[in-house]
């Protein structure tokens, strides 16, 4: 299955085959989350979406090694007019030391991602441990004749970069199209070229996080921590880099500019971006102050929140939509989300309860290539989800008798749910182990052997009405031909 996976190249803009550089050892680099404050739901989006990647690789057998860096210095886009250091602003106003900040968010941030249930990256790389490796890197762009100094910054000079290797290619867009969208350079300036960005920014007296430099004390640039760091783990030319689709134009663009310039080769083979999550339409955004905190949605504490909703309620949602397309947050939606994922949680335990026939009823060898099919798909988990339903209701039709699963058909089913929807998807139960459900399955237990006691002495009424009972608090039993089942309706 190895060989079949297609993805979609953002550089191309075509869906490729997977061919790695180096097929010994995959590298995945995603740009992580900037730690001055909580992730919002729309930043779990993106990193949701790339954990499902890691998975299904890791499942297909790649050795992969993933890097997801934390942004925890500096965060300015442009050169140094543009906003403060947001670590030192936010350290300000909570009080705290810039690397309380950090720590803070950091911590916060693990939290979450344990909460989706992703795994963690093999090398969770910070910005300010990598403050030589970003300075020899501006060293070696300087002296290839790409950047310049003044008064202690050091910017990027895009144009001549544009004239040997082309500059906005990950955005399709040619450099007088860019010039033409940014503002004229005023006296103020003091870098050359409109689109030239800062690679080391010169300290100001109030500047907290500050580094030495050949330049004089001061903090790196974004950029130039993803190029440092992806380089340094992953090497020269690796495989896929990821991030949100608003990095595209500016952060990547910037990435490649850098690391070309550098090393003059192509830093990445497959460019990969996660389309956005939106409340209403509009991006959710730490800015727009329409961000979810991840907290206040498993709460319900919120005033667009009509209830709280569980992790994997949420996982699921996000896995119900491609990663390229936009997905739009909605109470129906989540809700919706939420009784999917239980109805594929009790298929599961369904099948364990499934007695095998000497027939077989499905065609287990298609309903596998299907699920690889959609994968392979440019990771087309919805598809795959679908694929799922379908199963779901043939496990259904199974537990009623209407069609029969031979113990092959059990065993092989049993594999592609643990493959696609705990392996791949990334989905787990959230019921089982609490001491509450442990209780109610004993409790139930208790309940069937007593209404089958009173079956026996042949007093249906009784054991009618207990059945009736059970069903107005959503329990249904269901009487097979080897027992009594029971299950909540969801
Ligand atoms: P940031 O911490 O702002 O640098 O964002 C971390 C990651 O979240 C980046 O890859 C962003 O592209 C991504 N991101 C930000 N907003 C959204 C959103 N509304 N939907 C999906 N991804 C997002
Ligand atoms: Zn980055």
């Amino acid at each position: 299955m190895q060989n079949q996976l297609t993805l979609f190249n953002t550089l191309s803009r075509t869906k490729e085959k997977f061919e790695p550089v180096n097929p010994g050892l995959v590298g995945l680099y995603v740009c992580g989350p900037t730690v001055y404050s909580d992730v919002h739901l729309g930043n779990c989006r993106t990193f949701i979406s790339f954990d499902l990647i890691y998975r299904y690789l890791l499942h297909l057998g790649f050795k992969v090694r993933y890097v997801r860096n934390i942004t925890d210095a500096g965060h300015l886009e442009g050169d140094r007019d543009e906003g403060d250091d947001k670590f030192a602003k936010k350290a300000k106003l909570e009080q705290l030391e810039p690397m309380e900040i950090v720590q803070k968010y950091t911590l916060g941030f693990h939290d979450v991602m344990q909460a989706f249930n992703t795994l963690p990256p093999s090398i969770e790389p910070t910005a300010t441990g990598h403050i030589c490796e970003q300075i020899e890197m501006i060293k070696e762009i300087i002296s290839k004749g790409y950047a310049y100094e003044i008064n202690g910054t050091v910017y990027f000079d895009v144009e001549k970069y544009n004239k040997e290797f082309p500059y906005g290619q990950l955005t399709n867009r040619k450099l007088e199209d860019l010039l033409e969208g940014t503002r004229e350079l005023s006296g103020q300036d003091e870098k050359r070229g409109r689109l030239d960005f800062a690679l080391w920014i010169g300290a100001k007296p109030e500047t907290l996080m500050r580094w030495p430099s050949p330049w004089g004390w001061g903090f790196p640039g974004w950029h130039i921590e993803c190029s440092a760091m992806s380089s340094k783990y992953l090497g020269n030319t690796f495989d896929i880099h990821g991030g949100g689709m608003d990095l595209q134009a500016t952060h990547h663009t910037n990435e490649i500019a850098q690391s070309q310039a550098c090393n003059h080769k192509s830093p990445v083979k497959y460019w990969m971006h996660t389309n956005m999550l939106t409340v209403n339409g509009v991006r959710m955004s730490k800015t727009a102050g329409n961000g979810f905190l991840p907290g206040e949605l498993f709460t319900g504490n919120h005033p667009l929140l009509e209830k709280g909703y569980s992790p994997m309620g949420v996982r699921f949602f996000m896995m119900q939509s491609h990663y390229r397309s936009t997905l739009d947050f909605s109470n129906e939606a989540l809700q919706a989300s939420e009784k999917g994922y239980a109805r594929l949680m009790t298929a599961i335990k369904t099948l364990e309860k499934i007695k095998p026939s000497s027939n077989s009823g499905i065609f287990l060898n298609e309903r596998i290539k299907a699920c690889y099919d959609a994968m392979n798909d440019d990771f087309n988990s919805p598809v795959l989800i679908a694929e799922l339903f379908e199963i779901t209701r043939e496990i259904n039709s199974a537990n009623d008798g209407k069609i029969s699963f031979s113990e092959s058909d059990i065993k092989g089913l049993k594999k592609l749910m643990h493959n696609f929807v705990f392996d791949v998807l990334g989905l787990k139960s959230e019921s089982s182990n609490t001491s509450k459900d442990k209780a109610l399955q004993g409790v139930m237990e208790i309940i069937l052997e007593i209404r089958k006691e009173i079956k026996t002495k042949k007093d249906f009424a009784s054991s009618d009405k207990l059945r009736d009972d059970l069903k107005k608090i959503n329990i249904t039993i269901k009487d097979t031909k080897d027992g009594a089942t029971w299950s909540i309706e969801e």
